[in-house]
């Protein structure tokens, strides 16, 4: 049994025992003091009593006259049985002997203490560590019938001195018993009730404190002993109830934890599919809005917004493979900035390496020295952050480079990276789709013989010019040109060498007309030029440099020809001095045309009123009039001017 140094059992032993052990000793201390005191003044009364009795046998009538008080004497002696409680009894002369004495031998002596005992005092007794003791003076009226004078007055002192009584021995003989007892009761009572407590209290505390650690520790399925109805008994059945809910609340607890934990997967799958859709509706717009246009400009225009608003990159450039095979930036943003131009050879910077290995680059922080990083700007004026180079591939073949930059460290997330990636491949297949609808654009305005723009884009931009000077007012000229004598070429040389002659005359042509001019493959062996801002006199200079130019051209020396070398002929006519609408002014040049050929041919004619075409001339492939317009009248003869 133990109880420990901070039980409840501890606690009530002590709160118990130590007040009843201090009460059990005030209380036997009390009731020692106040025997003490009984038995004090009982000693008291009685020690005054003998001594006043023993004074009055002074005052007896003497039978022996020779030895008077003796039979006071005899009574008192020592030996005497009746007075056992008297320790010494004394009789001094009131100069201090000893005249008389309980003690034998000790009369006549010098008492030590006489001086005390001589002194006069009342009758008083006073108790010591020796007993009770009483001092009376002796003599007075009564003395004077044996002795005279003076003397009868003051005939000594009586000592009377009782040692303590049996009672009072008894008394603290049974006090010590008793004492002895209770503290053996007391501790025997102790001994009983820390028994008692640790059997019914400390021990049934202390296992439902284990309990209810070990419940602390999450051992929900113990239960505490509910024998018996007391306290402790309802207080463990209470503890079992408590145990009982806690254990459906940490079930409810763990099915909500569960239900937490697939609420929260779902949630997280939630969010990746939103992400997804996201990304894919983004992917989907980006598609689209790629596709929507075929031209590149639009194209680089709406790819960077894209990238700018939708993806939230605030530096982005596109860079295409240009004719060197250099990358070349596009298209930059924030814009105007001088980047657009600007050149990285392959593997120069991220964007090389990215063209290079036709791999994605991730720069996460550009200012790591080992990241290579090409310090030369190409994004638009950030030179920290996070870059990242995507190749724009179409069929294995590099069309250019996407960089994307944020000023953030790691500012690209992985699935960022592959977003932008998938949006570099639409970029790539709308920028080969654009780049083959220009050239498709182009095949179908151009001449694949010459290379010069064909009929039909001949005749939009006609309509254009036409418009645009009709418009602001300018004149327009227009040159028939056809090569003389052309058949005869075919005929003598094969049409290859005439399918050369007529590239090198379109050549030639070309290389002599402005840049606003437009020269175009009519049909056949003609040519047309446009000259914009160009009145008929300046359309004549104009065709006579031209006529000049191939007539001096030595690459078209021919022995086909007549006078060896092959020849031009132009007709000139202008808007609006010879007409105003398309279709008149190209008649109105072919008729001039017609009109250099009949005036001997390798000759430049502007157009007059009256030259119209030979009735008997075949409607040629030029002609943009229907073939079943009626002929204009011949012009009259020697109206072409040589
Ligand atoms: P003229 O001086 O009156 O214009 O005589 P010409 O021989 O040039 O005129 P004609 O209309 O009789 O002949 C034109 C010839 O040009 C007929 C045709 O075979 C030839 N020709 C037309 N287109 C081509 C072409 O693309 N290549 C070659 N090699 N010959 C062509
Ligand atoms: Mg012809
Ligand atoms: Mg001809």
């Amino acid at each position: 049994m133990a109880l420990g140094p901070h039980t409840v059992g501890r606690k009530l032993l002590w709160s118990i025992a130590l007040p009843g052990l201090i009460i059990a000793l005030l209380g036997a201390g009390y009731f020692f003091r106040e025997m003490r005191r009984a038995v004090q003044d009982a000693a008291h009364r009685e020690a005054l009593a003998l001594a006043e009795f023993v004074a009055s046998t002074f005052t007896l009538p003497q039978a022996d006259r020779a030895h008077p008080h003796g039979a006071v004497a005899e009574v008192l002696a020592q030996d005497s049985r009746l007075l056992r409680s008297v320790a010494e009894l004394r009789v001094l002369t009131p100069d201090g002997r000893i005249r008389w004495s309980r003690r034998r031998g000790e009369e006549g002596s010098v008492h030590p203490e006489s001086a005390r005992l001589t002194t006069p005092t009342p009758e008083r007794a006073r108790s010591g560590r020796e007993g009770t003791e009483v001092v009376r003076p002796l003599g007075g009226a009564e003395c004077t019938g044996c002795h005279t004078g003076e003397a009868a007055y003051r005939m000594g002192t009586l000592q009377v001195r009782l040692s303590e009584p049996l009672l009072s021995r008894q008394l603290s003989g049974v006090f010590h018993v008793t004492l002895v007892a209770t503290l053996l009761f007391g501790g025997l009572l102790t001994l009983a009730t820390a028994f008692a407590l640790h059997f019914f209290l400390t021990r049934p505390l202390r296992r439902l404190t284990n309990l209810m650690r070990r419940a602390e520790e999450g051992e929900f399925l113990v239960r505490a002993e509910t024998r018996g109805t007391d306290e402790l008994s309802r207080l463990s059945a209470a503890f079992n109830q408590m145990l009982a809910r806690l254990t459906s609340m940490k079930v409810e607890e763990i099915d909500t934890h569960r239900d937490l934990a697939i609420t929260k997967d779902k949630l997280a799958l939630k969010e990746k599919l939103e992400e997804r859709i996201t990304e894919l509706s983004l992917l989907f717009d980006i598609a689209h809005s790629l596709n929507s246009t075929l031209e590149l400009s639009e194209l680089f225009e709406r790819v960077t917004r894209l990238v700018v608003e939708r993806l939230k990159i605030p530096n982005f450039s596109v860079m295409l493979v240009n004719a060197d095979g250099l990358l070349e930036i596009k298209s930059a943003w924030p814009q105007h900035r001088g980047n657009e131009g600007l050149t990285f050879a392959m593997g120069e910077g991220a964007c090389g390496r990215a063209a290079e290995s036709l791999r994605a680059v991730y720069l996460p922080d550009v200012e790591d020295r080992g990241s290579g990083f090409a310090r030369r700007n190409l994004v638009g004026g950030t030179d920290h952050g996070s870059l990242l180079a995507v190749p724009m591939v179409h069929m294995d073949t590099l069309l250019g480079v996407m960089n994307f930059q944020r000023p953030e460290v790691a500012g690209f997330s992985p699935e960022e990276l592959e977003l932008l990636t998938a949006v570099a491949d639409q970029a790539a297949t709308a920028v080969k789709n654009a780049r083959l609808h220009a050239e498709t654009v182009q095949l179908t305005m151009t001449d694949p013989l010459t290379g010069a723009p064909n009929r039909r884009h001949l005749f939009s931009r006609l309509e254009l010019e036409l418009a645009r000077a009709e418009r602001y007012g300018n004149p327009l000229s227009v040159l028939m040109v056809d090569v003389d004598h052309f058949k005869k070429l075919n005929d003598g040389a094969g049409h290859r060498t005439g399918d050369e002659a007529l590239r090198k005359v379109c050549d030639v042509l070309r290389s002599r007309v402005r840049k606003v001019d437009t020269l175009a493959r009519y049909g056949g062996e003609e040519f047309m030029v446009l000259l914009p801002q160009t009145d008929k006199a300046a359309a004549v200079e104009v065709g006579e440099k031209l006529r000049r130019a191939v007539l001096e051209a030595t690459s078209l020396a021919s022995a086909t020809q007549p006078g060896g070398h092959i020849t031009i002929s132009i007709g000139v006519s202008s808007f609006p001095v010879d007409a105003t609408d398309q279709d008149t002014l190209v008649d109105c040049a072919d008729s001039a045309l017609y009109g250099s050929k009949r005036g001997g041919r390798n000759k430049v004619t502007p157009y007059e009123p009256g030259m119209e075409i030979h009735p008997g001339r075949e409607r040629g492939p030029h002609s943009s009039r229907p073939a079943n317009e009626p002929a204009r009248p011949l012009p009259p003869p020697g109206v072409a001017k040589a």
